[in-house]
């Protein structure tokens, strides 16, 4: 804002042209302070910075060919054998994630979450029979608010062709040795760290027979009412077609949706009466994370992709959602089918088959830097407000908008947020102060979407809530 009320101070200045010189001085004094004050609020975390230089594309390298050793994944393979199949690579996570609980004075909690899956006959069922399938999990607790929960994602399962086959030779190098590799440094850096918020470090199995870990590990956060907050699934971020010198190599797709999978009947009709198709809380997650990448890493862009998943196809977000939780996918801009789901070998002169050397681990440290940035951010910030509503008690063009109080001893207040209806992501906010409610004149919410989101005192911000009509 500008502020020009000059008279005051300027009064005793008999000349003119000096009164003008020096009101155009302070104007643009204050102007200059205001734009380096919006800046200053936009700075990096000097201490999120440090932690994203130590992520290292030779660990993640390493760890993706540790995987791929295992000569298949598949959920269906040997569970007891140490040097291949699914169980070898089970253990070979479980003993990683525990050597770094050691190393930052066991921190994590590190379990193996199994059930046994029944028999899911072929065609559609890729389970022939029964099996146990287990999750490989890290927790690294809260500080001030352990009950909120962030979940980082990737499958640590593989298969070739037929998912069914147990025996075939399955690398899954990309698919999904880079998620599940991502995740693990993640677990190696930010352990190193304190968070506000729960961060769960997690590899799954059964993404390829059907996303069976993860809707176990869903299922289980409702039953057990966690309150996940939000979740990521990184799930073929290993850049095979994006190779150095591509322009694909600096970004990665965030799919996420637009309308809840969980929307009731009730709520799709108050949708149709106030727009928000657009809105979802996954959707403000991936606006989140967009920010996160636009500040902590600028050579390196989300590519916001306003699906669910890629067209016709899933992934291990998708538990998340159909049970209310905010989550995201991210995948590397252009897939090659060459190397993903192949039996290995040579057909036709060709080389087909999920194998290190079509994997950028530049590239997939890339991924993780964003995924680490947006998590770290998430887990110091404010959870984002709830019961936020809006308010239509009467006809008119102000706006009103309010939301529970945060709990959170360091709250500093909370910002409104707004886009013309056209605009794929928030453009403007206002801090409002620490209050509940806030009315915004002459701006009509027939003609703008808004949001609020929650600051702290050290400038941390939350994800963005959309308000729901209230009387
Ligand atoms: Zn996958």
């Amino acid at each position: 804002m500008i502020i020009c009320d000059y008279n005051l101070y300027f009064s005793q200045i008999q000349n003119m042209k000096s009164k003008i010189t020096a009101a155009l001085a302070l104007c643009f004094c204050v102007f200059a302070f205001d734009v380096f004050a919006q800046k200053s609020k936009e700075k990096p975390n000097p201490e999120i910075v440090k932690m994203l230089k130590e992520i290292s594309a030779k660990r993640i390298e390493s760890d993706i060919r540790k995987l791929v050793s295992f000569g298949t994944r598949n959920t269906n393979s040997e569970q007891d054998n140490p040097t291949r199949g699914i169980g070898a690579a089970r253990d070979w996570i479980f003993a990683e994630f525990n050597k770094i609980s050691a190393d930052c004075g066991n921190c994590l909690a590190v379990e193996k979450q199994t059930y046994l899956q029944e028999a899911m006959l072929p065609p559609r069922g890729r389970v022939p029979v029964a099996i146990n399938v287990t999750n490989v999990v890290a927790t690294l607790r809260g500080t001030t608010d352990p009950n909120r929960i962030y979940v980082v994602s990737g499958h640590y399962d593989s298969m070739c062709q037929n998912p069914a086959d147990a025996k075939c030779d399955a690398p899954g190098a990309n698919d999904d040795a880079s998620g599940s590799a991502a995740v693990i440094e993640m677990a190696r850096v930010m352990s190193k760290r304190k968070f506000d918020a729960t961060i769960i470090f997690m590899t799954v199995a059964g993404e390829e027979q059907g996303l069976l870990g993860a809707t176990h590990f869903a299922k289980q956060a409702v039953e057990k009412k966690m309150n996940v907050e939000a979740m990521f699934t990184n799930d073929i971020i290993g850049g095979v077609t994006t190779f150095k010198n591509s322009r694909d190599r600096n970004s990665v797709r965030v799919f996420s949706e637009g309308v809840p999978s969980n929307e009731t009947e009730q709520e799709a009709t108050t949708r149709r009466g106030t727009g928000g198709e657009n809105d979802s809380a996954s959707r403000q997650l991936a606006r989140f994370i967009k920010e996160t990448a636009d500040l902590y890493s600028p050579k390196f862009a989300v590519m916001m992709i306003y699906r669910r998943d890629r067209y016709l196809r899933g992934g291990d977000h998708i538990p998340f959602v159909e049970r209310g939780f905010a989550a995201v996918r991210f995948t590397e801009p252009n897939e090659d089918y060459d190397h993903q789901h192949q039996n290995v070998g040579i057909r036709e002169g060709k080389f087909y088959g999920d194998t290190p050397e079509f994997v950028d681990f530049d590239y997939v440290a890339n991924v993780t830097r964003v995924n680490a940035a947006s998590l770290a951010n998430l887990a110091l910030a404010p959870a984002r407000p709830k019961n936020v509503g809006m308010v239509t008690a009467r006809l008119g063009n102000d706006t009103e908008i309010k939301w529970d109080a945060s709990a959170e001893s360091d709250i500093a207040g909370y910002e409104i947020v707004w886009r013309d209806t056209v605009s794929p992501v928030w453009t403007n906010s206002q801090s409002v102060g620490n209050v509940t409610n806030f009315v915004m004149k002459a701006m009509s919410k027939d003609n703008y979407f808004f949001g609020v989101r929650a600051v702290d005192k050290a400038g941390n911000k939350s994800p963005v809530s959309f308000p729901r009509p209230v009387r």
